[in-house]
This record gives C-alpha cells, sequence and structure tokens, in this order.
C-alpha cells in the first residue's frame, strides 16, 4: 500500500476528517488528526446531521460505525408549513 510506513495527518476533525482517519486506521495507517477548534463550544454548531443511507449511512457501514450511529442517532422528522405555521407535509423518521 502506497501509505505503508508513513504518517498521514488529517486536517479537520468534522464528519469528513474523522472518517477518513478511522477508515485509514482500519488499514493499519499510522494517522493523525488535527483540529482548530479548542473545543465544542469554540463557534456554533449546527443541529441535526444528515446521513442518508447509499451515501452517509454507507460511509459510516465502511468504517464499521453503522451499528453505533443507528443506536445514538435520533430519526428525526420533517415538517413544511406555510407562513402561518399551517402543516403542508410531514414525514416521521426522516432517514
Ligand atoms: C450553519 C450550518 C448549518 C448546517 N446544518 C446542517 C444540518 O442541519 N444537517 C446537515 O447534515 N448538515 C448541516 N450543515 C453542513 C455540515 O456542517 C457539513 O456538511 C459538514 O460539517 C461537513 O463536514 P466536513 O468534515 O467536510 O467539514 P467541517 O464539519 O467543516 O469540519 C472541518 C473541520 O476542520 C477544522 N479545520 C479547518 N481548518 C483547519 C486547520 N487549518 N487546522 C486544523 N483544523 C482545521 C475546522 O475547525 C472543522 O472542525 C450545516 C453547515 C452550516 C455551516
Amino acid at each position: 500500500m502506497i501509505l505503508h510506513n508513513k504518517k498521514v495527518a488529517v486536517i479537520g476533525a468534522g464528519p469528513v476528517g474523522l472518517t477518513i482517519a478511522r477508515l485509514l486506521q482500519q488499514q493499519n495507517v499510522n494517522v493523525s488528526v488535527y483540529e482548530r477548534d479548542k473545543d465544542q463550544y469554540a463557534r456554533i454548531f449546527g443541529g441535526t446531521l444528515d446521513l442518508h443511507k447509499g451515501t452517509g449511512q454507507e460511509a459510516m457501514k465502511k468504517a464499521g460505525l453503522l451499528d453505533t450511529y443507528y443506536k445514538m442517532a435520533i430519526p428525526m422528522g420533517v415538517t413544511i408549513t406555510d407562513h402561518q405555521l399551517n402543516t403542508l407535509f410531514t414525514k416521521k423518521n426522516h432517514s
């Protein structure tokens, strides 16, 4: 493998950086992740992370984390309203 006997630096501990680090670790690559944010309070973070079947969930599966993901994830629905908050569309447990 091209990364054999090499050290790999992943810059950024976002979802992509952590996923690629995990995938590299599974191939016994020596990988370190560097993150500039001091902690989770360094900046405003988003609410939910959409991980869809076939893309984000597929990456979790390859990383061996899909079961953990299903245990920890909170399936959320989608509600679309008009400007007076009348519900136009609802879908529960969107995935
Ligand atoms: C306001 C907002 C709301 C969002 N809401 C949603 C949502 O509801 N659902 C959803 O699925 N997605 C949402 N997203 C998108 C989601 O955040 C991104 O798709 C996802 O975070 C991308 O992951 P990433 O690992 O590529 O990058 P990031 O999550 O941006 O991670 C990159 C990391 O690299 C670090 N970094 C950058 N430069 C350096 C450096 N030089 N040295 C060290 N570390 C560095 C950063 O601090 C950061 O932690 C939202 C995005 C924004 C901005």
